[in-house]
């Protein structure tokens, strides 16, 4: 089966419809970028995925299995997912917030396997001990990055994961991302504005509008079609 299918996936709030019977599949260990308007559904299709949102109507099947019918810890341990603004806890050291995911499952995370995390983001093993204040924009989301990675996740989900971020910084994560789904075949659906950005980092570019996917197609066509 796929690493992810949507069904005929729906969410309306009141008389929006935010996602509107999208159906389609993604194989194991493809990259997809997830592109369109603000508005247009990109985030609530995501938040589909790891349930942050219920659906109206339509369903979301995660390597097989429906994921309304699995255990919300069992489903996040294996999807790891990365917000805009990361939202570090700010109380706790870098260190802390990577292994807060495993901690909340009951499970500790050593030195050794934090200091390996730091190593897939490119910083500095020392920045464990640091607190997030301390750290620029760019170190903070390579820490959100390490800590969706922690439970050693089949899907990574990035929701404008680099917006924030200056252009150099950007390209500079970006590659990272990139490099870490080749090293892992991990799966991995990456919400952007930037078609240049999906253009350079996906196998695949799924378009949305008012709800809708309007595009679906692999890098070289779109760049042949501009
Ligand atoms: P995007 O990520 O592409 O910017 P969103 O998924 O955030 O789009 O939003 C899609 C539509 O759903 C928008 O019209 C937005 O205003 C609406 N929407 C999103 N979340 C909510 C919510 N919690 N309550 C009401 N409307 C929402
Ligand atoms: P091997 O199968 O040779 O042990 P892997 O490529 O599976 O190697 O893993 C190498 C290292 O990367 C290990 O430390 C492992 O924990 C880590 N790793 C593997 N997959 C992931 C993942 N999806 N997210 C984070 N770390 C991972």
């Amino acid at each position: 089966s796929p690493a992810l299918a949507f069904q005929q996936l729906t969410k309306s709030y009141g008389a929006t419809g935010a996602v509107r019977g999208v159906s389609l599949e993604i194989p194991a260990g493809q990259f997809v970028a997830l592109v369109g308007a603000s508005g247009s559904g990109k985030s609530t299709l995501l938040k589909m995925v790891n349930r942050l949102v219920e659906p109206t109507e339509g369903r979301v099947m995660f390597e097989g299995e429906d994921v309304a019918d699995l255990p919300l810890a069992a489903l996040r341990r294996r999807i790891g997912y990365v917000f805009q603004s990361i939202g570090l806890f700010p109380h706790m050291t870098v260190g802390e917030n990577i292994a807060i995911g495993p901690r909340l499952a009951g499970e500790k995370l050593g030195e050794g396997r934090i200091a390996e995390l730091l190593d897939l983001v490119e910083l500095d093993r020392s920045m464990a001990g640091r607190m997030p204040d301390a750290l620029s924009g760019g170190q903070r989301q390579r820490v959100g990055v390490a800590r969706a990675l922690a439970a050693e996740p089949h899907l990574l989900l990035m929701d404008e994961p680099f917006g924030a971020l200056d252009p150099v910084t950007r390209d500079a994560l970006g590659e990272r991302v990139r490099g870490l789904h080749e090293e892992f075949g991990l799966t991995t659906v990456m919400v952007t504005h930037d078609m240049a950005e999906a253009l350079l980092l996906a196998d695949r570019v799924l378009v949305m509008d008012a709800g809708c996917i309007v595009a679906d197609e692999k890098p070289e066509a779109l760049v042949a079609g501009a």
